[in-house]
């Protein structure tokens, strides 16, 4: 098959032919990502998991990049849209079972509800996150964690879907998670299967409201934004003496909340998230991402890498993966 372009009608059209989910055209990915920004491109809503495999087969014959969606709450979409098919993992994606104390839980589901609905069950291990946006399947990507736990810690195996469609299960062991990593690269993850422990669930409860407010006390929700925007360095040389050390403090300490790049702000409520205060572009993002970088470099000697993921417009990332 001739070398196709995402966005041309060709295949969105053999793409239909393949798949039972539905295929959208010039579809504006600012609605795909909690920063409302990103200009358009074609998406795929997958309807079921072998819709994932063929999407994926049939995008390899094209020649076709694809990038893995979920509820885009770490990433920054190019204001041009994406040469690539955006494949949104959710709906039709998202069925739990329970088998004693494993749960195995669709790659599509909202994090904080498979938070909710274990932690009701009686079960810890995903009550943390609570107040973490995003799928479970993004949250396995990016072992995401939060309270002192990550997916990494309760995970016994991962189903993926290689880059050429065929559906393969991964043994904890057999991925390489590390901090806010989980090595996967190029799979779709289409579920999980984790290991919890029973605990009372009026504990579970307590600690869950206190941790729903904790978050609400430090998150600007009211504003479109992406979470931390820099990793926390480490080592030793960027230990200030008045004892400034995570990203968001250096950030303060540079004189930088609220600071404002054309839609672009470093929340006024914790410096190391940029909102979108209602017309930003990515541009903006990331012209204040660099702004921040440089001034804090400048004055601390620290170079902050970036925790979202800024994406290219052939969907592959312009920050380490
Ligand atoms: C207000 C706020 C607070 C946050 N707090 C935290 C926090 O405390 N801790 C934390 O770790 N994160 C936090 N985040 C970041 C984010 O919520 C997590 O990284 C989340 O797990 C991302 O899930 P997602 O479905 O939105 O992934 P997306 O943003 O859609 O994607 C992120 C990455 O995962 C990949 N991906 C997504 N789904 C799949 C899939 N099914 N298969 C393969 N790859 C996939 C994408 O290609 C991309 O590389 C926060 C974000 C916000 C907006």
């Amino acid at each position: 098959m001739d070398r196709l372009s995402a966005r041309a009608s060709t295949f969105a059209r053999g793409l239909r032919e393949r798949v039972r989910g539905e295929v959208r055209e010039a579809e504006a990915l600012a609605a795909y990502s909690t920063y409302r920004i990103g200009g358009p491109a074609t998406v795929f809503l997958p309807g079921a998991a072998e819709d994932v495999g063929r999407a994926l087969a049939f995008a390899a014959e094209a020649g076709v990049p694809w990038f893995a969606v979920g509820l885009g709450s770490n990433l920054l979409f190019p204001d041009e849209g994406l040469d690539a098919l955006v494949i949104r993992i959710g709906k039709g994606l998202d069925a739990v079972r329970q088998d004693g104390d494993r749960w195995t839980i669709g790659a599509g589901l909202p994090a904080p509800i498979a938070a909710r609905r274990t932690a009701k069950a009686g079960f810890a291990g995903l009550h943390v996150f609570v107040g973490v946006p995003g799928t479970v399947g993004g949250g396995v990507y990016m072992n995401a964690g939060c309270h002192g736990g990550d997916w990494a810690m309760v995970i016994e195996r991962v189903t993926v879907v290689d880059p050429a469609g065929r559906d393969c299960v991964l043994h904890r062991d057999e991925i390489p998670f590390s901090y806010r990593r989980s090595g996967l690269g190029d799979r779709v993850v289409l579920e999980t299967t984790v290991h919890l422990r029973p605990e009372p669930q009026a504990h579970l409860d307590e600690e869950i409201a206190e941790m729903f407010q904790w978050r609400q006390r430090g998150t600007p929700f009211n504003q479109p934004c992406c979470g931390s925007v820099f990793q926390n360095p480490a080592g030793p040389s960027w230990k200030r003496d008045d004892g400034a050390r995570t990203a968001g403090q250096l950030i303060e300490a540079a004189g930088l909340k609220g600071e404002r790049f054309g839609g672009a702000q470093v929340s006024p409520m914790h410096a190391n998230y940029v909102v979108n205060t209602g017309s930003a572009t990515a541009a903006d993002v990331r012209g204040l991402i660099d702004r921040t970088r440089a001034e804090v470099a400048s004055r601390f000697g620290v170079t902050l890498e970036p925790e979202v993921k800024l994406i290219g417009r052939d969907g592959r990332y312009l920050n380490a993966e």
